[in-house]
């Protein structure tokens, strides 16, 4: 997505460790205009394949998720992240490793919102090493809903999430994928 290209090329910056910082579009202050813009491209991609409900992670995949949920006119839940140990019998939970933070939390969803009726559109703002998306997955497939697919904004192609994702025979339609960025010279190189 040309647009949204430009703005990562624009506004992002390349912090150490392989962050990408775009928090003054995606993440902490929202373009709404541009999610518009993406929403109505997700709905352009995935618009033909049924979806009754889209499935994101707290925090920064909501603003994105309830966008496009509005071409969709489906609901949006999204996976709640927990620490808590002893999670109780009534939700669907998994594991996911923060690539941001570098912690483990378990993420939930109630169990009385995925049902083997639905069909799942997952959005995510990133796709790094594939550990969120993952997560994500592992819940629709417990509960028995159809997976449709993964729409993700910006994709590090680089950091292998991808490459495992579609590997397991899972539709990730990425907006922007991203082959390679330097925090030196701040360069980054998005895939044709
Ligand atoms: P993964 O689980 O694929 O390794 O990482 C995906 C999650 O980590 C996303 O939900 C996103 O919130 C966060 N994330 C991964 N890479 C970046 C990045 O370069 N910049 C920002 N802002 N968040 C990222």
């Amino acid at each position: 997505m040309e647009l949204l290209k430009q703005r990562i090329q624009r506004d992002g910056h390349v912090k150490a460790g392989n962050v990408l910082k775009v928090d003054s579009f995606l993440n902490h202050q929202m373009d709404v205009a541009l999610f518009g813009e993406i929403g109505r491209e997700f709905y352009r991609l995935f618009a033909g394949d049924g979806v009754t409900k889209i499935l994101t992670i707290e925090s920064s995949g909501i603003g994105v998720a309830c966008i496009t949920a509005q071409y969709f006119g489906v609901p949006v839940v999204f996976a709640k992240k927990t620490q808590s140990k002893n999670i109780d019998g009534e939700v669907f939970t998994s594991r996911v490793e923060s690539f941001t933070h570098g912690r483990v939390y378990d993420i939930i969803v109630s169990k009385k919102f995925l049902t083997p009726a639905d069909r799942i559109l997952l959005i995510d703002d990133f796709l790094a090493k594939g550990s969120a998306l993952s997560g994500l997955c592992t819940l629709v497939q417990d509960s028995g809903a159809t997976l449709v697919g993964a729409g993700i904004v910006i994709e590090k192609g680089f950091q292998g999430g991808g490459a495992l994702i579609r590997g397991r025979g899972i539709r990730v339609e990425s907006l922007a994928i991203i082959d390679a960025m330097d925090d030196e010279t701040g360069a980054i190189t998005f895939r044709e």
